[in-house]
This record gives structure tokens, sequence and C-alpha cells, in this order.
């Protein structure tokens, strides 16, 4: 069943997205695309981002619409390991309603898939216990840098040939501290930098992680408005692979 839900937006404010996504046409295109709720979650890398975020705040606050819209954010480690520029303090002073955040770096050169694994896993499951952060986004997603560092067979294996741990383990942690993994509609499945190989494999990933108990959630990611709606897919991808209403996860507004 299509809800209408996308819980990854990006903004004009922060420079995430470009100048189409303004809170306002955000709204308006949510309104013509059906959507019935969505999160508009802009970056927040470092802590000199933090002063534009009162800004989609007011927006978000003053749009007259039906669509449920949510103030969130989305965090980044600010190094291998590393924290996020985010805390429970900021949380709170902000007003952010929800927070999804995740890796987004191989943080090496490696071409062993074992050691990119490694890193990737650790910083998925420590994302997933976070009392702070309510999704975990976009999982082996890679930048433009570190997909060029390998041919696009290494990476279609990386996924296809993804260890039995690691999908349980994921999947497991999912359901045990309720933090949805979340389906990308632009970062994977409208990315022009993957191969229809990796794509199949990552359909795949999402079945053994639905095998597995984890639940889901849905984002566009989009960084332009023609992006908006990219959700469609994923939520019919979802449907399609018989995950129940129940396992996709939906903000509360407290
Ligand atoms: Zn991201
Ligand atoms: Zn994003």
């Amino acid at each position: 069943m299509r809800v209408g839900l996308d819980y990854h937006i990006h903004t004009f404010y922060q420079r995430c997205g470009n100048e189409t996504l303004t809170v306002e046409n955000i709204v308006r295109r949510a309104e013509e695309l059906g959507l019935t709720s969505i999160a508009i979650t802009d970056h927040l890398n470092r802590p000199e981002q933090l002063p534009m975020f009162p800004h989609i705040r007011h927006d978000i606050e003053t749009a007259e619409t039906d669509v449920e819209v949510f103030f969130g954010v989305e965090l980044n480690f600010m190094e291998c390991d590393g924290e996020w520029a985010y805390s429970a303090e900021i949380r709170d002073e902000h007003g952010f309603e929800l927070a999804i955040g995740g890796i987004h770096s191989a943080y090496t050169d490696s071409q062993d898939p074992v050691e990119v694994l490694d890193i990737q896993h650790r910083h998925h499951m420590r994302t997933l216990a976070d009392p702070l952060i309510d999704v975990l986004v976009h999982p082996y997603w890679f930048g433009k840098a570190d997909i060029e560092k390998r041919p696009m067979e290494w990476w279609e294996r990386l996924i296809a040939e993804m260890p039995d741990d690691r999908v349980t383990e994921l999947a497991q942690a999912s359901a045990e501290h309720n933090t949805p993994i979340e389906v990308n509609a632009c970062a994977i499945f409208y990315s022009f930098r993957l191969s229809a190989g990796f794509i199949d494999a990552y359909v795949e990933y999402l079945r053994r992680l639905r095998d597995a108990g984890a639940l889901f959630t849905v984002g566009s990611d989009a960084h332009d408005i023609g992006r908006m709606g990219t959700t469609e897919y994923v939520e019919g991808l979802l449907d399609g692979m018989g995950v129940s209403a129940e396992r996709i996860w939906r903000p509360e507004r407290q």
C-alpha cells in the first residue's frame, strides 16, 4: 500500500538542496504528489551549520498544509569513529523532531571488501544503538570519490556477497532499538553512478534484512524538487517485498 511517506528531504537553506527546495515549494510539491507525511532533514555535519536551522523550523511551522511535516536533521560522523555534531541539548534547544544519521565515507582506500564492510558495519551498529538517532540512513551508499577508487563489479560483489552475520546483526539491532533502516530512493535506486547489477544486489540485500526482522523507512534524499516523488518507487518495492505497514517506521509527534 502506498501511504505517501518521505522522511529524508534537503533544502536550499543549508545549501544541501538547490534553490528549488524552499519549504514552501517542498510542501506544495508534496501536496501535488499526494504525500501525506514528510520530514525536512538538512545536513548537520559541523556545529557551524546550526544557525540556519531556526529558519527552516520557522518556515515549517508557518506552512499552511494538510501534509504532516516534521522538522528533522541528517547527521554524519565528524571523522571515522568520531562524534555527531549533535546532542540532547541541541535537539531540545532547536526543537528537532527527528534525527536521521549514518556514515558518509569509506574511511579507507582498501580494496579488501572485509575491511570496507567492517568500517561500515561498526558505524551502522553504533548508529542503531544511539538513542538520539531515529533512522539509519542509506546503508552502503558511497560518495563519488570512494566509488571511483574501485571498479563497479567490486561494489556489486560487496553487496551481493554480504556475509550473513552482517545482515542478521543489523536487522536484529534495528528491531531491538526500534530504529528503522532507510530505503533511500536517490542515493541508491535513482543514482546515476550505480549499475543495474548493484541495484539488483541491493534489492536482494533488503530482502535478507526483511527476512532477518529489520524495520524500514522511506526517504527520497531529494536535493532537487524534481527528485521528490521517487519515494513512490521505494514504497512500491517494500510493498512488493511483502513488508507489512507495522514494519515501516513513522515518526511520532510529541
Ligand atoms: Zn546522507
Ligand atoms: Zn541526505
